[in-house]
């Protein structure tokens, strides 16, 4: 947990968010500003910086985010006709929050695909 992160303090609930999914590790909320018509927010609640800053410990961690994902795609039923994850990394990766988090974008044909 750091003080000054909005995520820990989303994680903590002194800010309020709108969940998803919830476990003593995960959470999941929606976006605040949707870049689609679906667009929800993965954390870890441990307090990890970027993609960049993960550790060995974190492995299985990172691996179960993949599964949760995969359950929130099915439960809010977008899993059939697709989504794309987006982690965006440091400065060049344009991160803003620096608390790793994973995007899920779904609901539409994604377009502006850079890769
Ligand atoms: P980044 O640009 O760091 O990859 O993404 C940060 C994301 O967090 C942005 O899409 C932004 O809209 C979202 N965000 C920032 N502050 C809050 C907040 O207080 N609540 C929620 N639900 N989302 C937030
Ligand atoms: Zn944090």
């Amino acid at each position: 947990m750091e003080n000054d992160c909005i995520f820990c303090k989303i994680i903590k609930g002194e800010i309020p968010s709108n969940k998803v999914y919830e476990d003593e590790e995960i959470l999941a909320f929606y976006d605040i500003n949707p870049a689609a018509p679906i667009h929800i927010l993965v954390i870890p609640k441990k307090h990890i910086e970027s993609l960049a800053k993960i550790g060995n410990e974190d492995e299985v961690l990172l691996g179960k985010i993949h599964r949760i994902i995969n359950k929130v795609a099915e439960e809010k039923g977008f899993k059939e006709k697709g989504y794309r994850v987006i982690i965006n990394c440091g400065e060049d990766g344009g991160q803003e929050v620096k608390h790793l988090h994973f995007h899920i974008l779904a609901g539409k044909k994604l377009g502006e695909k850079i890769v």
